[in-house]
């Protein structure tokens, strides 16, 4: 990229009025990488020439791979925004925290990568997580230890009824998920994290929770059972378990429930 060379213009008592500054404020674990005075607080950065938010941001000490989402004066923007004089840039990190709540609510687009780990006893919304086409690992055998390793391996949000499960210490992202009807608490996690624009519905396995690809009816026409072949003439089957989904009753069912989570 051209760097244009800023002309230094020293204006009396030797105040340089021409210098452009953005102000910049990064959250939650991003501050990690910050030298400690400009943690957890807005700063004035000069903005020498032209330079993309992404420069600035790994200038500051921050890899761009940590960054998810960059706010511009409240806008999101992508890597390649051209810092302007007086710009307001908030920085949001990849894996969302839990503490936030107050900062979802300016998010204009979804995170990229929003993947969940779910406790052992809400089957339920995994289901319905899965059918909205949100990445979901569920293994009704895990130990709650367990559940906390995978969460931070694998960059997962727990998903879990248990307030004590969340309160462990190596614990670092969860969602804590409140009484309701199936669909009320898995609407509650697409509000919270604002993920309504990045559901996917059916386009994952309910079962295995891998994803799926559309498949020819005659590819997979000995499997299906006689009555759906009149009716039905789109299939999907999963990459991993093999498992065939149509358009039946059960997606009838599942459909409903989609819908109710994702209407305004
Ligand atoms: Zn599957």
């Amino acid at each position: 990229m051209e760097k244009v060379p800023i002309i230094k213009n020293e204006g009396e008592g030797g105040e340089d009025w021409s210098m452009s500054e953005a102000i910049f404020r990064f959250y939650e674990e991003l501050n990690d990488f910050l030298t400690p005075r400009f943690r957890k607080r807005a700063f004035r950065s000069d903005l020498k020439g032209r330079q993309s938010v992404k420069d600035r941001i790994e200038s500051l000490g921050v890899p761009h791979t940590e960054v998810d989402l960059i706010l511009v004066n409240g806008k999101s923007v992508d890597f390649n925004y051209i810092l302007r004089d007086g710009d307001q840039i908030s920085v949001y990190p990849v894996f969302e925290t839990l503490n936030i709540k107050n900062i979802t609510r300016l998010r204009e687009i979804p995170l990229r990568k929003t993947r969940f780990v779910a406790d052992i006893n809400i089957r339920d919304i995994v289901t319905l997580m899965r059918a909205l086409g949100f990445d979901v690992y569920y293994d009704p055998l895990l130990s709650p230890a367990e559940i906390i390793r995978v969460s931070r391996e694998e960059e997962r949000i727990i998903l879990t009824k248990s307030r004590k499960l969340l309160k462990f210490k190596d614990v670092t992202h969860g969602i804590f998920i409140r009484p309701g009807t199936v669909v009320q608490q898995t609407r509650g996690i697409v509000d919270f994290l604002t993920l309504r624009d990045a559901a996917r519905p059916f386009s994952r396995c309910l079962r295995c929770n891998s994803t799926l690809i559309k498949v020819r009816k005659e590819d997979v026409i000995e499997r299906i059972p006689p009555k759906t072949r009149a009716l039905c003439s789109e299939y999907s089957c999963c990459r991993r378990c093999d498992k065939i989904y149509w358009k039946g009753t059960h997606y009838t069912k599942i459909k409903r429930m989609v819908d109710w989570v994702l209407n305004e």
